[in-house]
C-alpha cells in the first residue's frame, strides 16, 4: 500500500454519479421534477420552465446552479427538491462494484448524501452493496464538520463533484479522491470508481 494511505481507516463516499452513473431514464426523471418544480414555484408552464432552465444552463453549464439562480434558492434547498426520487428504480446490481467493496472490507464506510437514509439504503441494495455497513451522513453534516473529528486524519473522501464533494472535504482537511473526471483540488484521481481499490489496497 502507498504510504499516503497506510493510516486511512474510514472511507466517506458520495453515492450519486460516484458509485453509479446516471441512466437516461434517471436523467429524464430528474429533468421532469426540475421543470415541474420551477413551473409551480414561479407560476409558469412546464415548457417555459424547461426553456428558462436550458437558457440559464448555457451560462453556467450546471443545472443545479441554473435552478438555484432562477428560483432564488440555496443549494441545500435545491437538493431537497430531488430527495424523493427513488434511485432504486433506476439501478441494477454491479458485480465490479461488489468486488471493489470486498477488497475494501477492512475500512469503515460512511455515506454522504442528501437523500434520506431509506433511499440511500435502497440504492446501495440495488447496486448489490446491501451487506456493507454504512453510516449515513449528509452534505450538510460534512459542511458542519459532523464527521467525528478524531477520525478526520484517518479518512478519505471519494466523490465525483468538485464543488459538492471535493472542496467541502478539503475544507475539513480530509484527503480526497475524485472519480470519473479530474479536479485540480482533489488529492487523487481515478478514471472510474473501479480503480479506487487499486489505489487504496
Ligand atoms: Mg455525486
Amino acid at each position: 500500500m502507498d504510504n499516503n494511505f497506510s493510516k486511512i481507516k474510514v472511507i466517506a463516499w458520495d453515492i450519486d454519479n460516484t458509485l453509479y452513473k446516471r441512466s437516461i431514464t434517471l436523467e429524464k426523471e430528474i429533468m421532469s421534477v426540475r421543470n415541474r418544480w420551477l413551473a409551480n414555484k414561479i407560476n409558469i408552464s412546464i415548457i417555459q420552465a424547461g426553456r428558462l432552465i436550458d437558457c440559464e444552463y448555457l451560462k453556467t453549464r450546471n443545472y443545479a446552479k441554473a435552478l438555484c439562480y432562477l428560483a432564488k434558492i440555496s443549494n441545500e434547498s435545491h437538493q431537497k427538491i430531488f430527495a424523493h426520487i427513488n434511485k432504486k428504480n433506476h439501478l441494477r446490481k454491479d458485480l465490479r462494484l461488489m468486488r471493489l467493496f470486498k477488497t475494501l472490507k477492512t475500512y469503515r464506510h460512511f455515506i454522504n448524501s442528501n437523500s434520506n437514509k431509506k433511499h440511500c439504503l435502497d440504492a446501495l441494495e440495488a447496486l448489490g452493496l446491501k451487506s456493507i455497513t454504512f453510516i449515513n451522513l449528509t452534505r450538510l453534516y460534512l459542511k458542519k464538520c459532523f464527521i467525528l473529528p478524531s477520525s478526520l486524519p484517518n479518512s478519505i473522501y471519494i466523490g465525483d463533484h468538485e464543488e459538492y464533494d471535493i472542496l467541502p472535504a478539503k475544507k475539513l482537511g480530509i484527503k480526497t479522491i475524485i472519480v470519473w473526471k479530474r479536479s485540480p483540488y482533489a488529492d487523487y484521481y481515478c478514471r472510474s470508481i473501479y480503480e479506487v481499490g487499486r489505489l487504496l489496497s
